[in-house]
């Protein structure tokens, strides 16, 4: 038995939190999140599992949290937002995720599209992360310590990117990485950040801002 994660925590407060989960997503209803699917998604995903346990009891709350490494698992409003965006032009087969963190929007994304390709800097965030994907049986997960400003050129291209952490520009490479069809969702900026979608067309990249938000940087290189 991994330490933390066992069978009590499978059930237990996933169990009896079930009022609780309806909800936030009834809060993600009001909030203008429509797709039935990702909704779904949001009710089945335990994410008292991507916490420690010190933060599980808040994990059905509609906020960002503390994951450790100054890093947070995202709102589900912004998870759940991103993912819609992501699938809104049609099912997705390769999804790059950067930004693995707690693993939680991973956990998402696997259950939405073929395969996901995640990408984190800190490897023992990604550790803590494999462990609880593998906990919940998601196989499509690939995951990947390095630098995902470079994306992951050996596995691309990919008919979706979703950033988790917001650079103050794209990179290029994430722009090259995307099929013809694909889409990037990310946040962009430095002080002020937006929500930006990027389709590629045949001739080109069209762009639109989203709304305001606020993550955590993009930040260069790697560490352990
Ligand atoms: N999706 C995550 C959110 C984590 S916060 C979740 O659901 O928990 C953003 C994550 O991006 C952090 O884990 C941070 O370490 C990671 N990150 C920041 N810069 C990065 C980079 N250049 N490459 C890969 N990951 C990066």
């Amino acid at each position: 038995m991994i330490r933390g994660v066992n069978r009590v925590d499978l059930n237990g407060i996933g169990m009896t939190s079930q009022r609780t989960r309806e909800r936030l997503i009834q809060r993600l209803i009001a909030q203008g999140v429509s797709d039935l699917a990702v909704l779904d998604t949001i009710r089945t995903t335990p994410r008292h599992l991507f916490l420690d346990e010190a933060m599980a009891h808040r994990a059905y709350e509609d906020v960002a949290l503390p994951i450790g490494f100054a890093q947070t698992l995202s709102q589900p409003y912004i998870v759940a937002r991103m993912t819609e965006l992501l699938l809104a032009r049609g099912p997705r087969r390769r999804v790059l995720e950067i930004g693995t963190g707690s693993g939680y929007q991973t956990a998402v994304l696997a259950r939405l599209v073929e395969e996901v390709y995640s990408v984190e800097r800190i490897k023992a965030l990604q550790q803590r992360a494999r462990r609880r994907l593998r906990q919940l049986k998601l196989r499509n997960v690939h995951m990947c310590h390095a630098d995902g400003a470079l994306g992951w050129a050996e596995r691309g291209p990919f008919d979706g990117i979703l950033a988790t952490a917001a650079p103050e520009r794209i990179p290029e490479e994430l722009l090259q990485q995307l099929a013809p069809g694909g889409r990037l969702v990310i946040p962009v900026g430095a002080e002020r950040q937006h929500l930006q979608v990027v389709d590629r067309t045949h001739e080109g990249f069209d762009t639109q801002i989203v709304e305001d938000v606020n993550f955590v940087p993009l930040r260069p290189g790697t560490r352990r």
